[in-house]
């Protein structure tokens, strides 16, 4: 008999870790003061946690444990931006970026190693998809990143304030994890970071932003990138599934949703030299996104990484676009580019991951031919 995989508590909600508890033979207010040394203090050792029981302790050491990815590497950029690399089972690598600015500290979160949705200009795009992160792969980016901080003294006082789903991956194509770990980023047991300072970004899978409406309020930010649904279907190709004006549809839904749920819906704009950034593209936004719901216009210049086929814009051009946005009113921002130099800033994450990833894709195919066996969870790191 092989042994009983040991079940992972860094992505269990209150109410599930309530549910263990009780399932293991404990009273369920157990679950408190488990959530508190896991995501308040950041401990990973059950011999730590000095106010359960001995015996306690030792039962959850045998059934359980508390593991978050594996660090690869951890880059500094010289403007304070930090990114990791995190090894996650089955070969396959993710990155999350913190970018310190002022009193606020953003996350930035991955959801999936790779992605399928293949945006033209994302280099996360590229690569292809490999799998769903499991929730506590995702919630576990967050206690990597506060753990580095060291433990925080009271509800809020850590350096991560913000958290994005602007990582590598679609987030609401992996909903019920990325929920979950969403959930622990809310909760005053998790890390009691408030609804607005939580984003996710999506490419726009319009019946998930329709679900999320309905189980969890969070800031939410679309991925436009086009005017008109011609040129977004080469951009995005998801448009071609959920074209403009039902994304824009289930937005005004989603905003209608709560009351006084938020300011505004975020739009990012990656913006990408001869293609997208012309004056009659400008023309066209100002007639898409009027009279909708509130909004806010965020352009990215375009982040240039290998082979890509794309040019960022020159910045007259970008101030020239952002201007007449702003002008005609469209509250319009200009998203500064952070950490460039370690290959952290937006549509960069997968890097030196991307011939990691492939070279271990290559190598757990060679396994499966030699051994026909299903599970590379073995295979050597390269
Ligand atoms: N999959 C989600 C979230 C991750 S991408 C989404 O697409 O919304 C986060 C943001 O970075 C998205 O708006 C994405 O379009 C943008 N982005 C991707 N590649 C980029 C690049 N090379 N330069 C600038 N922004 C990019
Ligand atoms: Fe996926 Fe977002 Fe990149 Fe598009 S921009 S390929 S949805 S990660």
């Amino acid at each position: 008999m092989t042994e009983q995989a040991k079940v992972n508590l860094l992505g269990f909600s209150y109410a599930e870790m309530e549910a263990f508890c009780l399932d293991i033979g404990e009273k369920k207010f157990r679950a408190q003061q488990l959530l508190k040394w896991i995501h308040h203090h950041q401990v990973d050792d059950f011999e730590q946690m000095t106010d359960l029981g001995k015996a306690f302790r030792a039962k959850l050491a045998e059934v359980a444990e508390i593991r978050a990815p594996i660090v690869l590497q951890e880059n500094i950029s010289r403007d304070g931006t930090r990114k990791w690399v995190l090894q996650v089972d089955g070969g396959g690598a993710v990155e999350t970026v913190f970018i310190p600015d002022g009193r606020r500290g953003t996350l930035c979160v991955s959801s999936q190693v790779g992605c399928s949705v293949d945006c033209s200009f994302c280099s996360t795009g590229k690569q292809g998809f490999q799998r769903d992160l499991s929730s506590a792969e995702i919630i576990g980016q967050v206690w990597l990143a506060s753990k580095t901080f060291g433990p925080r003294r009271n509800l809020g006082e850590h350096p991560v304030t913000n958290v994005v789903m602007m990582g590598m991956g679609e987030p609401l194509l992996n909903y019920d994890n990325v929920v979950r770990a969403m959930r622990i980023m809310k909760d005053d047991l998790g890390y009691g970071i408030s609804k607005r300072r939580i984003t996710l970004s999506t490419s726009g899978v319009v019946p998930m932003i329709d679900r999320l409406s309905q189980d969890l309020d969070v800031s939410l930010a679309i991925s436009l990138h086009a005017p008109n649904d011609a040129l977004r279907d080469v951009l995005v190709p998801l448009n071609r599934k959920y074209p403009l004006e039902e994304l824009l549809a289930a937005c005004q839904r989603y905003s209608d949703g709560v009351e006084h749920r938020h300011k505004s819906i975020t739009m990012e704009y990656v913006m990408l030299k001869g293609v997208n950034d012309q004056p009659e593209h400008a023309r066209q936004l100002v007639k898409l996104l009027r009279n909708r719901m509130p909004i806010k216009l965020n352009l990215i210049p375009f982040n240039p990484f290998p082979h890509s086929g794309y040019e960022r814009p020159a910045k007259p051009d970008v101030l020239a676009f952002h201007k007449y946005l702003n002008d005609n009113g469209l509250m319009t921002t200009i998203r500064t580019t952070r950490g460039d130099d370690i290959d952290a800033a937006c549509g960069q994450l997968v890097g030196e991951v991307m011939d990691r990833t492939r070279r271990a894709e290559r190598w757990q195919q060679t396994v499966f031919l030699r051994t026909g066996a299903g599970d590379a969870h073995n295979a050597p790191q390269q």
